[in-house]
């Protein structure tokens, strides 16, 4: 029987969990480490901001008012759809109780250890009959009470998520700022910022959305981007302008323009700028991996280091349907370890690994967004299903989640009221 170690009950983590429930023919019961004392991950909204009580860093950065940006009939993990009652985008409880009722379904709960943190994960690489080389993996946790301990497995997935480490670009002078500084993942609601002037970083999901509901309240919103100038309907107290590229002795925000530069001053900065990749119970260079902010590399098929294909990580892409990724990762992984799917060698694997991130960079794809997949998803994710022999993502996914992007670039204040309904594996339509 193998034995998995889980680290982190999130979507991802319950997904790894679920599966190996269904194959106990094979795999030992998961155990899930969970730092904190609820399932869920991202989608626990907590009201608090810096650390909890016992001093680690809070996990979520999940505002009050957050409403999915996916509609729930692509979010789902393919085999458990959402209660058909609710409307198909959801705020931030629904998706809890959604990962809540995955967890009773699939009797996941039991095998989790709550409020018990991963501290360690170190391969212990041994030498068996015939020269075969044989992995398994040291993981040290510890509990509340602050008792350690150190248990063997031979397989370990990496679900502790990356939205949690917020990253704050190198801004020329940022100390002269006199007003109030934070990263989107301690914004939770916006009526604190009623009548003041904010200079919001960046205009992706949570920028934009942010923006939105500060301006919904009567702040004044700068929008600092690098992208094209958007130009879709925005609320009228936002205003656009290009990056930040310092603030000046007097504590002024001055913007890059490529003519000429301007000056405004602000109450607030917010970065809405991403967060970094952050494993602190892995040794990289042990691991053969370098983590960078924005990059772990090389990694196969963007889950295992080819060192150590024991070890996954699910779920490091961005700009992704996650779930349904999740779930086409995991039922790979699965194969790999029991043996369905059978890897090319380490070194291959390596080189593999590298030609890819070579070629996106040769594509032009920025450093920072290398492990931004978009487009490549639907075909990164029928490859698994090819190569392990699992069921593909139905097409509708595909077609619903590009609608979804189509009608948010078109009206970012109204796509959430649009309600889907799938009609077949390769249909959906729109319903009142
Ligand atoms: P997480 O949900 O972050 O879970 C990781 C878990 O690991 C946590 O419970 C954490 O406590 C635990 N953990 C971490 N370190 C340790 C450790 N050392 N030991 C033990 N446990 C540990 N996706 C969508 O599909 N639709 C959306 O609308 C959407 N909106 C989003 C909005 C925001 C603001 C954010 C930040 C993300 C959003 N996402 C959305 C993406 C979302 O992150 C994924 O859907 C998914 O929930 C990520 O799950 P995860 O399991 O990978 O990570």
């Amino acid at each position: 029987m193998l034995r998995v170690a889980v680290i982190g009950a999130g979507a991802a983590g319950l997904c790894v969990a679920r599966h190996i429930l269904s194959r106990l023919n094979v795999f030992a019961p998961p155990v899930v480490f969970e730092l904190s004392e609820n399932i869920g991950g991202t989608w626990c909204y907590d009201e608090r901001v810096g650390t909890c009580d016992i001093g680690r860093l809070i996990h979520s950065s999940m505002y009050r008012d957050l409403r999915t940006n996916l509609p729930k009939e692509v979010m789902m993990f393919p085999d458990f759809p959402f209660d058909s009652q609710l409307s198909s985008f959801l705020p931030h409880q629904e998706v809890q109780n959604y990962l809540r009722q995955y967890c009773e379904e699939h009797h996941i709960r039991p095998h989790i250890r709550f409020n018990t943190a991963v501290e360690k994960v170190t391969p212990v690489v041994t030498t068996t009959e015939g020269d075969k080389v044989r992995t398994t993996w040291e993981v040290t946790s510890s509990d509340s009470s602050g008792g350690q301990r150190t248990e063997t497995f031979d397989s370990v997935f990496v679900c502790s998520g990356h939205y949690s480490d917020p990253h704050i670009p190198n801004i020329p002078g940022i100390k002269n700022f006199k007003g109030k500084v934070l990263h989107s993942h301690d914004y939770k609601y916006a009526e604190p910022f009623s009548g003041q002037s904010v200079v919001v970083l960046g205009a992706k999901a949570s920028g934009l959305d942010i923006s939105i509901e500060l301006a919904n309240v009567g702040a004044q919103v700068i929008l600092s981007h690098g992208n094209a100038r958007l130009t879709f309907p925005l609320p009228s107290g936002i205003q656009q302008s290009a990056v930040v590229k310092a603030v000046d002795e007097d504590g002024n925000i001055c913007f890059q323009v490529i003519v000429d530069g301007s000056v405004a001053s602000a109450d607030v900065l917010m970065f809405c700028t991403g967060y970094n990749f952050r494993y602190p119970f892995l040794d990289a260079s042990q691991l053969g991996l370098d983590i960078q902010d924005h990059l772990v590399s090389p990694m196969y098929l963007f889950m295992m280091p080819p060192a150590f294909p024991s070890l996954f990580f699910i779920g490091i892409c961005k700009i992704i349907c996650p779930f349904p990724h999740f779930n086409c990762q995991v039922q790979f992984a699965l194969a790999v370890l029991d043996g369905r799917v059978t890897l090319p060698p380490a070194s291959q694997m390596k080189d593999e690994a590298q030609r890819q991130l070579r070629s996106r960079l040769d594509q032009g794809v920025q450093q920072r967004h290398l492990l931004v997949l978009d487009q490549d998803q639907w075909e990164y994710c029928n490859t698994l299903a090819r190569i392990a022999n699992f069921t593909p993502l139905p097409p509708v996914v595909r077609s619903l989640y590009e609608e979804t992007w189509r009608q948010r670039r078109i009206h970012p204040q109204n796509y959430r009221k649009l309600n889907y309904r799938l009609v077949s594996v390769t249909q959906w339509e729109l319903i009142d």
